[in-house]
């Protein structure tokens, strides 16, 4: 039996742990804490968490960090994982010497391991990861009461870590990983309220890659899903952290930039930082984003509030609605003008129509 003080302990770090995961909707905020908490439970040499992902079981965290990076050998028993799954029950072996068919297992021996544990996380739809833990010398002083914790860390784990998987996936396009066209409105709406609220700048930009069937014509649909994934890519890192990039749909992106101001468009008038920012993305996407097709051009509208709303009553009314048409009226004096262009709102006019 261990000491009443270690098993305060314990279970004062479970419910802190699992009050800050299952009230975090980020998977990359919950796995370190997660982590922390078996390490600290267990004093493991090894703790480890996989996520059944792109049709695999892969490491989403570890601790201690691996000392090999490049080393494709798995730094865990696979035959453990394996049956865990198979199974769907946890697995506790204090030591393996006493354990004749985990004495036998391959990965077990070949990396001399006396302790492994390994729980399910499991969602309502089915098992989605392990939790995994070893030790090259026997954990004997592993009691039935610390199994317990290690299973209600296990299950809190599941919740938080599900409920985190489901949010992600809500706001996501899931081909490219940016946000969804739903939560960018979303996001849009809040920003223009907040900009309303305290008289700041709100900049909003809607992206169309110029041509784009013709890159679907000449080098088929997957090297058009991979430019599409280029894109995102290029336009997630060309942003600053408080811009919001979306897949507003097909090839067509947005761009929602907070405290960022458009230009009047007056003669001598300085060049906006939305403007600014417009540009540096046309130029980053202006480039091989996908080896062996050649480059694409975009064409950008923009639209900021206030200044495109110089009507105090307009500017009063505006819904995020108002604000996309004009960035989407902008986009396309870009595209008249024969694209690979930018164009902010008061540009619109000046364009040719069709
Ligand atoms: P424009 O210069 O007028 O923008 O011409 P465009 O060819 O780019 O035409 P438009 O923007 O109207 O249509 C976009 C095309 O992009 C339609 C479709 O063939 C292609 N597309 C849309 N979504 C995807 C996707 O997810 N993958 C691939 N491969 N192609 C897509
Ligand atoms: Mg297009």
């Amino acid at each position: 039996m261990d000491k009443p003080e270690q098993m305060i302990e314990d279970l004062r770090r479970l419910v802190s742990v699992t009050k800050v995961i299952t009230s975090s909707l980020s998977v990359d905020e919950q796995l370190p804490l997660i982590m922390d908490a078996v390490i600290a439970l267990t004093n493991a040499d090894k703790a480890m968490l996989l996520l059944f992902e792109n049709g695999r079981y892969e490491v989403r965290a570890e601790r201690p960090a691996p000392a090999d990076t490049k080393s494709s050998r798995p730094a865990y028993s696979t035959g453990v994982i394996n049956q865990v799954v198979e199974s769907g029950e946890p697995l506790f072996i204090l030591d393996t010497d006493l354990h004749a068919q985990m004495a036998r297992q391959v990965s077990v021996q070949a990396m001399q391991l006396r302790t492994v544990m390994c729980t399910p996380l499991r969602s309502r739809t089915g098992i989605f990861g392990v939790l995994y833990v070893h030790a090259s010398t026997p954990l004997l002083a592993f009691n039935e009461r610390k199994k317990e914790i290690f299973n209600s860390l296990s299950d809190y784990a599941s919740i938080a870590l599900d409920n985190a998987r489901l949010f992600t996936a809500s706001i996501s396009d899931p081909m490219t990983a940016l946000y969804n066209h739903s939560y960018g409105q979303r996001r849009l709406d809040e920003e223009l309220m907040r900009a309303k609220r305290h008289g700041r700048h709100l900049s909003f930009a809607l992206i169309d890659v110029d041509k784009f069937k013709a890159v679907n014509d000449s080098y088929g649909h997957r090297k058009g899903d991979a430019l599409i994934c280029g894109i995102a890519s290029a336009l997630r890192g060309s942003v600053r952290q408080t811009d919001i990039v979306a897949r507003y749909g097909g090839d067509e992106f947005a761009i929602i930039m907070p405290e960022t101001g458009g230009s009047t468009g007056a003669p001598g008038s300085e060049i906006s930082g939305s403007r600014i920012l417009a540009e540096r993305l046309r130029d980053k996407l202006n480039v091989e984003l996908v080896a062996g097709v050649p480059k694409i051009s975009a064409s950008i509208g923009i639209a900021c509030y206030p200044v495109d709303f110089p009507n105090e009553k307009e500017r009063e009314d505006l819904t995020p609605g108002d604000l996309v048409d004009r960035a989407d009226k902008a986009l396309y004096a870009a595209k008249r003008l024969g694209g690979n262009r930018v164009c902010d709102a008061h540009e619109q006019a000046a364009a040719p129509s069709n």
